[in-house]
């Protein structure tokens, strides 16, 4: 059994004897009552091997870890209330003062601001690669830092970069004899794209894996929540005990409408997928377009490391307008859309767009001159979602 679609159905919860639903209960709590002050004073929640606390843990969220922990292929799980503070809880567990941690340049943009306003602020210095570039990584790494941060593809601009030519880089200088911290550099993907289904995070290298489960694992658009999964137990228990003092507990509702999420979570990106493909296919054709990107289009950047190493891709496709489509009617082709409702986050049933700005959110050069729209296809008619695209484009 080894296909993710049953694993996130066929999951070995146990239900209250006499009560064989298919359902996980949905357990809500602050206080958990204590037998005795003995049982009070022993229990443990450290290792999940009892209640204690609302914040540190109910059966409902111990079930939803331990599916995602199986939907990435990961040993241990920490819910987070959402995929931002997933980044932040990894960040705040690794990161003292004095250390330094490297992003990739085209990463989540709130990623990158919680580096420059927050951790700066704590004497954590960051710099930001070029995460299509290895040897930017390379020349980056020093003796300071402890955290190497991954994403595929890149925010906004879906570059695929090379994962494992990346982790290489960082093993080769963990056993360089310049590396003297116990733990080594650290790398920590965020796999939102991926979730667990168009790549396994730890067979490519990655040593912790975060998703913003408000995307896929949800998919209902009404849920935050996020993820960090990990295979190794002393960086488990790092980041535990950090959630455990920063206080970042989840909701038995929100935990029960993840759950409910993915069991469908296996088709919808399937079904997403295949209808961003089609509609990035047909917008390159258009004479509006310069570029589709989307790492399953060849010639989009890192469309080679996306065959070797994904199965699939999500829902997102960018295309960049031609030079001669001023922000002004780019903005108009996005007010015109019908279906396509402007607003962020991705992976619902609604389509979206949002327009960017890519030159002010990047250090590493753009080579595009034309503005850019993104697009998160929901579960709409693909026949329907063209037509829309057409009647805006006609407009802009
Ligand atoms: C949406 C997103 C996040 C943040 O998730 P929230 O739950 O909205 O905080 C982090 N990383 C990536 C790649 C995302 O797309």
């Amino acid at each position: 059994m080894s296909d993710p679609s049953t694993q996130l159905i066929h999951h070995p919860y146990t239900s209250p004897a006499g009560f064989e639903a298919v359902a996980p209960g949905v357990h809500k709590a602050s206080t958990v009552i204590f037998p005795s002050v003995a049982a009070l004073r022993n229990r443990d929640w450290k290792h999940k091997t009892g209640y204690t606390y609302g914040l540190h843990g109910t059966p409902t969220t111990f079930t939803l870890e331990e599916r995602i922990a199986t939907l990435e292929g990961g040993k241990f799980c920490t819910l987070v209330p959402s995929g931002l503070a997933a980044v932040v809880l990894v960040d705040m567990a690794l990161l003292k003062s004095g250390d330094e941690v490297l992003i990739p340049d085209n990463a989540y943009g709130p990623s990158k601001a919680f580096a420059q306003a927050e951790l700066a602020a704590w004497d954590i210095s960051f710099q930001f690669y070029d995460a299509m570039n290895p040897a930017d990584l390379a020349a980056k790494l020093n003796r300071k830092t402890r955290l190497v941060w991954l994403e595929a593809p890149g925010s906004i601009t879906l570059e695929f970069p090379d994962l494992p030519a990346l982790v290489a880089v960082v093993k080769a200088n963990n056993q360089s004899d310049k590396m003297a911290h116990p733990l080594g550099t650290v790398t920590a993907l965020d796999n939102t794209w991926g979730a667990g289904l168009a790549f396994n995070a730890f067979w490519l290298g990655a040593d912790i894996s975060v998703q913003a489960l408000t995307k896929y694992p949800s998919g209902g658009a009404d849920v935050l929540m996020g993820s960090v999964v990990t295979n190794d137990e002393v960086l488990h228990h790092l980041v535990h005990l950090c959630h455990m003092r920063v206080g970042y507990g989840v909701s038995g509702n929100d935990a029960e409408l993840v759950l409910r999420g993915l069991n469908s979570m296996a088709l919808r990106y399937a079904a997403q997928d295949a209808a961003t493909q089609q509609l990035a296919v047909w917008l390159q054709a258009q004479p509006q377009i310069a570029a589709v990107l989307h790492p399953a289009l060849p010639g989009s950047p890192g469309h080679d490391t996306w065959k070797r190493d994904c199965t699939g891709a999500a829902c997102l496709l960018s295309a960049v307008f031609k030079p001669e489509f001023t922000q002004e009617r780019i903005d108009r082709f996005c007010d015109s859309l019908q279906l396509f409702k402007l607003g962020y986050s991705w992976a619902g049933p609604m389509s979206l767009c949002v327009p960017y700005d890519v030159p002010a959110m990047r250090r590493t050069p753009w080579s595009h001159r034309g503005g850019l729209v993104r697009f998160s296809i929901g579960l709409e008619s693909v026949a329907d979602l063209r037509a829309d695209l057409a009647q805006a484009l006609l407009i802009a």
